[in-house]
């Protein structure tokens, strides 16, 4: 699961197998997305990148130190931010958090550690377990899917459907910038090489970058084994990764059942900005909770079908699947937009299959 492309991690591109409706109607909503710049408080910026440059980032300025959190994927855009970064402060990025290892956070580590030579880049330690082995094949992966997804989308241009329905407009400009993204997103890749972290933690640490103290905790596995989040107690700012991806969540793999858990203590903390992995910042904690219940009821309804028959194990997905229903969370993450419900269609079918394989392995 681990080395698959997911639609805004890891690579941001899927296996061509999985170039769906939902990952179409998904990428064709994020690809209206622009980099924008928000001020959280003094000395404290999101930078939200265009989709197809990687999840956001999170840049901390204390009196003596720059602490960055997560260096997105397109090197091009984590330069663009050191850029914006000097601007705002002369002090030196002292170290950059990656969230977790999916590329789409930390491919742009090396750009960071070449222009800040000090650099200490911290991670989890299952995080960077899991980046030693995923992060130095980004290259390849981009390259092997490139050239599955090319013909793939090439045919769908030629024929004007997808899965015998026809593509809409929006979709057809969709596919035509992503054939014309891949060989620069290649060529990017192939000039820079992956950096991983240099420091871990197992638990939590705090650190004081110059007047401003910074909590580095670990609360639970949930998107993968080793998601950090980082809290600054003052400011009442929480920046959590890919844990909490707006508008749809992010659940290609991770740990469903713990990761209920995970968001309850996320949610427990007293903050009232959050940054999510994806998408704009947020002030109160409903999203969260939203995602929660999502999970809680693939969780619970898996477990009722699995006590009224049978152990997983002695069971198919598509058994499981069928008692199943999460359409009652399909309009309130969705409302009524056409490619937001396909995306969600498509993210509660790999929920319910998560949910299974993590079942079927107890
Ligand atoms: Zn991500």
């Amino acid at each position: 699961m681990k080395t698959q492309m997911r639609f805004k991690c890891n690579s941001r591109r899927p296996p061509f197998m999985a170039i769906s409706i939902g990952f179409l109607a998904a990428a064709t909503l994020m690809s209206a997305q622009e980099r924008k710049v928000t001020r959280l408080t003094d000395g404290v910026y999101e930078i939200e990148h265009a989709a197809h440059a990687g999840g956001n980032t999170t840049v901390i300025i204390g009196d003596r130190q720059v602490f960055v959190v997560d260096s997105c994927f397109l090197p091009s855009a984590a330069r663009e931010d050191i850029s914006q970064i000097r601007e705002w402060t002369d002090k030196p990025v002292s170290f950059v958090l990656n969230t977790h290892f999916h590329n789409d956070h930390n491919f742009g580590n090396r750009v960071y550690m070449d222009a800040f030579p000090a650099l200490t880049i911290i991670a989890h330690v299952e995080t960077k377990k899991d980046m030693d082995m995923f992060g130095p094949g980004s290259l390849m992966r981009e390259e092997k899917d490139s050239y599955g997804n090319r013909q793939i989308l090439e045919t769908m241009l030629k024929t004007g459907t997808i899965n015998g329905r026809a593509l809409t407009e929006n979709e057809k400009t969709e596919v035509e910038d992503m054939l014309a993204r891949q060989p620069v997103v290649i060529e990017e890749l192939r000039k820079v090489k992956f950096q991983s972290a240099t420091l871990t933690f197992d638990h939590d640490f705090s650190i004081d970058v110059g007047n401003r103290e910074i909590q580095v905790k670990f609360l639970g596995r949930g998107n993968t084994p080793g998601d950090a989040v980082v809290y600054l107690p003052k400011e009442k700012i929480a920046v959590v990764g890919d844990l909490v991806v707006y508008p749809i969540p992010n659940m290609i793999d991770g740990f469903p059942v713990e990761w209920i858990q995970t968001l309850q203590n996320v949610a427990q903390l007293d903050a009232d900005t959050i940054v999510p992995g994806h998408g704009p910042v947020m002030h109160d904690k409903s999203y969260i909770y939203l995602v929660r219940d999502l999970m809680k009821s693939a969780v619970d309804q898996v477990n009722e079908k699995l006590r009224q028959t049978a152990p997983a194990m002695f069971q198919t997905l598509d058994e499981i699947k069928g008692g199943v229903d999460l359409s009652p969370f399909r309009q309130r993450f969705a409302g009524n937009d056409k490619d937001l419900g396909e995306a969600f269609d498509d993210v509660s079918s790999r929920l319910v299959k998560l949910v299974y394989e993590e079942a079927s392995s107890r």
